[in-house]
């Protein structure tokens, strides 16, 4: 029944967003449009808890209608990948007991950046589950509480049967945290990226310049089976729309949120948004 509940409000939710599923055809126009699809500027107040909503067959979105936040399953518990704004943390946390777990099951709170809508629940989770938090260095330096885990580019995590791999790329924040790790659709696996900071949202040259070279850094160091696009809000990667013609899927088609060309066209797009933005900032 909890699930039927959660089902109908996602339901209402992707009625209620703007863009039609007939206008996404095929995966090219699914990254292309992708920058087009940010919001106006969101506070918790101009947005709604959206979760959980089943992605795999280990992985949920459990964030809200502006930002992202996720949920892996392993054998020996979860890890949750940014813990919101703190006015949704009792939403979160109620979300991952409709999905039939426990708070304390919660094993790691993985944090993509320092920000607040990101970060801002995180001392929160730990009261209630004892995870323990994780994020960069440089990203911990921006927040005013004790540092807990620090990963940095190449340290990885695992528990149970799933590893993490972490990947720094500066520009959105300094120390963004992003990560690789395996999602599973039935028999198969797929590779997922989660890019943990795939906009600049300052006016400064040099936070485009660390952006354009993370970006390219990815370009060229990720392996080439990355096959499942993840974004800190879910408009970069489209989640909702996916999510609906996951819904949709018939026996023996493919799954919607596996598409290697278009997570290599997601980055391409980045890049080229980046330069042109960086290209029109006034001269100092
Ligand atoms: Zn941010």
């Amino acid at each position: 029944m909890r699930k039927i509940t959660g089902l109908f409000h996602f339901c209402l939710l992707v009625l209620s967003l703007s863009l039609s599923i007939s206008q996404l055809s095929h995966a090219q126009e699914l990254s292309a449009a992708t920058d087009g699809q940010r919001p106006a500027d969101a506070t918790p107040q101009t947005q709604e808890y959206a979760g959980p909503v089943q992605l795999f067959d280990n992985f949920y979105y459990v964030g809200t209608t502006f930002v992202s936040a996720y949920l892996l399953v392993t054998d020996e518990g979860l890890i949750l990948f940014d813990s919101l704004y703190n006015e949704f943390t009792a939403q979160l946390l109620q979300s991952v007991q409709e999905l039939g777990f426990e708070p304390d099951d919660v094993k790691y709170v993985l944090i993509t950046h320092g920000h607040n809508d990101h970060a801002g629940g995180s001392e929160e989770v730990r009261e209630v589950s004892g995870a323990r938090i994780a994020m960069s260095s440089a990203d911990w330096a921006m927040l005013d509480q004790e540092v807990d885990l620090v990963f940095e580019d190449g340290d990885s995590l695992t528990l149970g049967d799933t590893t993490i791999k972490f990947y720094i790329t500066p520009g959105h924040t300094p120390g963004v945290l992003s990560m690789q790790f395996p999602v599973r659709d039935g028999d198969e696996a797929h590779q997922a990226f989660l890019f943990g900071g795939h906009n600049v949202t300052s006016r400064v040259a040099e936070n485009f310049e660390w952006f354009i070279d993370s970006v390219q850094r990815l370009q060229r160091d990720l392996p080439s089976d990355i096959a499942v696009n993840l974004t800190s809000h879910p408009w970069g990667a489209l989640i909702f729309q996916r999510a609906e013609m996951l819904i949709q899927r018939q026996p023996g088609q493919p799954h919607p949120f596996v598409d290697q060309e278009d997570f290599v066209a997601f980055l391409n797009e980045r890049l080229k948004n980046a330069r042109q933005r960086l290209a029109a900032l006034p001269n100092p």
